[in-house]
Parts: structure tokens; C-alpha cells; sequence
């Protein structure tokens, strides 16, 4: 049996960063991953903020143009607001050749990859994983879970899970070009996206048109929803449509970090650990970040022997400092009728509507530093 010190599950970007910075720091890694190839099944628009340029060496050739400007909708998309930040504020990733760049880093630093491999359960160290050619096990002194907002290895440790879930789906086209300045469009209807926000984030490479909020909310369902706005979108003059858009979505954990995310076996990173901005749904500056306090008590563990150093990863304390945007989810979630988001809408045309937006969306405060 093949016996490693971390076996990280999931090759998002928290595993791959995880699993990179533990291999860098000279331990035995392992990363398994259910897709047989990283650049396919993609579940994310990809926006990261600036706050993630500024710290994470991301290949600039993987992002897109620098977005400043955002516009947000009434229901009826007319009178929209508009912010432009006078700093660039986003770029989206071109996440397939993103995500095999990050796992190109992990293997340089000594991560052994293992695609098309499904994590199917532990006991004790033992842990059981279903790859090409069947059943195989591995023996792993720690295991990081990895594998997204429903973690399996989240419910095997007995750590908690994500319950407050926001489902999300959208097209992606390439866009032949720039027209007008890339623009970041924030639909708030509930009956297009029941307590969140239907997108269309158009760089002038392409265009990401999208809906999501609570499954259970969308009156004639995801799909139907997604299909509605596409009609009447805006931000996609003089784009042309394919009939077969490339498909992303998935579900976006929004109930803030989870509380228990660790114990003597093991750890969560990412969406598995509820790493994500209640309020903007945004995940991926909250999973780079989470990983590296992983990747430094699991270093810390291994190191000196005491699995007790896991304590340490202690969701509780970095989710008291959610304690805002929390209760803005709550107050978004209200929102439940055309009619209900227009008249919210009136506050956000007045300056401090205007000001309270541009802090939410130009803040620096997508997550905290652990
Ligand atoms: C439609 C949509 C749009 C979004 N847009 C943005 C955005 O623009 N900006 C932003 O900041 N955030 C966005 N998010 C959130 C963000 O994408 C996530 O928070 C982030 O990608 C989480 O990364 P992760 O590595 O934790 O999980 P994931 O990227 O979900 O990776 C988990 C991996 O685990 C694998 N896995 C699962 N189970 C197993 C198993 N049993 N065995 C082996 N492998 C397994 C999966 O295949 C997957 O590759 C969006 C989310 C959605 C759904």
C-alpha cells in the first residue's frame, strides 16, 4: 500500500495550492481527482479581485483584461447604476489553462497527481480511492479535503458541512473583441436569482452570462432561469451567440467558514470548508488563503509529531469575523419579489447606496487574513 504524509482530495485551486505548498515545504503529497482532465468541467466564472492579484502569482496569461467598471440592474434593467473603481478591480481567469498551469506548479514542487481518481472513503489512515484501472488504496497520515461545497471527506471526519447553499449556472462565449470597456453587469431580480444575482461579466475575450441563488427558489428552475436572462441580457451588444455555449455551474456554499474544520486526522480548504464570501459568493481568494494557514499547521504537525497542532486550523475564530456579511446575506435572502428588489434598489441610487456598493464591491475585504 502506498503510504504518503497528506493526501489532498480535490484538484481545485485550494487542493492544487495546498498540495503544492505542502510538497514545497519537503513533505510526501498526494493529490487525487475525480476528472480525468483539469481543464474540463470548470464550475467557476472565474473573477478574482484584486486583493488575489496583488498577493498570489497568477499567470498573467491566463487572466483577462483588468475590469473597473460595474453596472448594476433593477429588475426592470432600466435606470441601471453604474460604478467605475479607479483602479483596475478584476480579471477573469481563463480557468482551463489556469488550472493546469497551478497543477504544472505542484507537480515541479514534487506533488505526485492522480487524475481520474475518486476518493470513495477511509478508515483509520487507510483510505479507499477508485481510479482507471479499479480499487486502490493508500495509506496517508493526514487528509485535507479538498473536494468542493458537498465534501465527502468532510462528512468521513466528522467535521462539519456546508448546509446553506446557493445553486449557480452559466454560458460562456468568446466574445470577437472589445465593445465598450470591460464591464462587469449585476442583475438583482430575485425571479431570474432568488437571493443572489443574475451576471453577464463581458471582458471584450468573453463573455460570461449567468444566474444563481437558492434551488429551491427559482420558479421554473435553473435551467429555465438561466435560458430567461440569456433573452434579454445586457452588456452583449454586437455579440454573437453560439448555439452551444461552453456550460459552467455548481454550487456556491454562502452560510460563511464552517466552524469545525479540522481534527487529528485531517483538515477542509476551500468551498469544503465554507470558505466563501457570504455575500458575493466569491471563492476563490477565500480558498487560496485558507490554504496557506492549512498548508502551515499540517507543515507544523508533521514536523513536530503532534497531530494536537491541528487545533490550531480553527474555523469559529475567522468566521466571528464574517459576523457583517452574514447578516447581509440575510437581508439579501429577504429579498424574494420583483417589486421587493426595485424599491431596494431606490436606496442604491442614492450616494449612500452608491457608497455602501462600491465598499462591497471594491472593498478589500473578500476574506479575512487567517
Ligand atoms: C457558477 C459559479 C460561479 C462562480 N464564480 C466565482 C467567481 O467568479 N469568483 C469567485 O471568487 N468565486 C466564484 N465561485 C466560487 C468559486 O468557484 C469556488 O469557491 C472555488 O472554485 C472553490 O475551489 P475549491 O478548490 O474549494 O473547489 P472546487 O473548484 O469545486 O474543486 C473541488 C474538486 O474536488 C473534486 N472532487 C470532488 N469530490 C471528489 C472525490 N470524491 N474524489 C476526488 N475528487 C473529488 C472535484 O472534481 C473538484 O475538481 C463560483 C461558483 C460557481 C458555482
Amino acid at each position: 500500500m502506498d503510504d504518503v504524509d497528506v493526501l489532498v482530495v480535490g484538484a481545485g485551486l485550494a487542493g492544487l495550492h495546498t498540495a503544492t505548498l505542502l510538497a514545497r515545504r519537503g513533505h510526501e503529497v498526494l493529490l487525487v481527482e475525480r476528472r480525468a482532465s483539469l481543464d474540463a468541467a470548470i464550475r467557476t466564472t472565474g473573477i478574482f479581485v484584486r486583493r488575489t492579484l496583488d498577493d498570489f502569482p497568477l499567470p498573467a496569461a491566463c487572466l483577462g483584461p483588468p475590469i473597473r467598471r460595474v453596472v448594476l440592474y433593477p429588475p426592470t434593467l432600466q435606470r441601471p447604476v453604474t460604478l467605475v473603481s479607479a483602479r483596475d478591480e478584476f480579471r477573469v481567469g481563463d480557468m482551463g489553462p489556469l488550472y493546469l498551469a497551478a497543477s504544472r506548479t505542484a507537480t515541479d514542487a514534487g506533488v505526485r497527481i492522480a487524475l481520474g481518481t475518486r476518493y470513495a472513503g477511509r478508515r483509520a489512515r487507510n483510505v479507499r480511492l477508485v481510479g482507471r484501472d479499479g480499487p486502490t488504496a493508500v495509506r496517508a497520515r493526514f487528509v485535507v479535503g479538498a473536494d468542493g461545497a458537498r465534501s465527502a471527506v468532510a462528512r468521513d471526519l466528522g467535521l462539519d458541512r456546508n448546509r446553506h447553499l446557493l445553486i449557480g449556472a452559466e454560458e460562456v462565449i468568446d466574445v470577437g473583441g472589445a465593445v465598450g470597456p470591460p464591464t462587469f453587469h449585476c442583475v438583482l431580480d430575485p425571479s431570474l436569482a432568488p437571493g443572489y444575482l443574475a451576471w453577464v461579466v463581458n471582458d471584450g475575450r468573453h463573455a460570461h452570462i449567468g444566474v444563481a441563488g437558492y434551488a429551491d427558489r427559482f420558479p421554473r428552475g435553473l435551467r429555465r432561469a438561466l435560458h430567461r436572462f440569456g433573452a434579454t441580457a445586457p452588456g452583449l451588444a454586437g455579440v454573437e451567440r453560439p448555439a452551444e455555449p461552453e456550460r459552467r455551474g455548481g454550487p456556491i456554499p454562502v452560510g460563511g467558514l464552517l466552524r469545525r474544520i479540522s481534527c487529528a486526522d485531517g483538515l477542509l480548504v476551500g468551498d469544503a470548508a465554507g470558505a466563501v464570501s457570504p455575500l458575493t459568493a466569491g471563492g476563490l481568494d477565500p480558498c487560496l488563503r485558507l490554504s496557506e494557514l492549512a498548508a502551515a499547521v499540517l507543515d507544523d504537525a508533521l514536523r513536530s509529531g503532534q497531530p494536537s497542532a491541528l487545533r490550531h486550523y480553527d474555523g469559529a475564530v475567522l468566521r466571528a469575523r464574517f459576523r457583517g456579511r452574514l447578516m447581509l446575506r440575510r437581508g439579501m435572502a429577504q429579498v424574494r419579489t420583483p417589486a421587493a428588489a426595485t424599491a431596494a434598489f431606490a436606496l442604491l441610487r442614492t450616494p449612500v447606496g452608491r457608497a455602501a456598493a462600491g465598499r462591497i464591491l471594491f472593498g478589500d475585504r473578500s476574506f479575512p487574513t487567517p
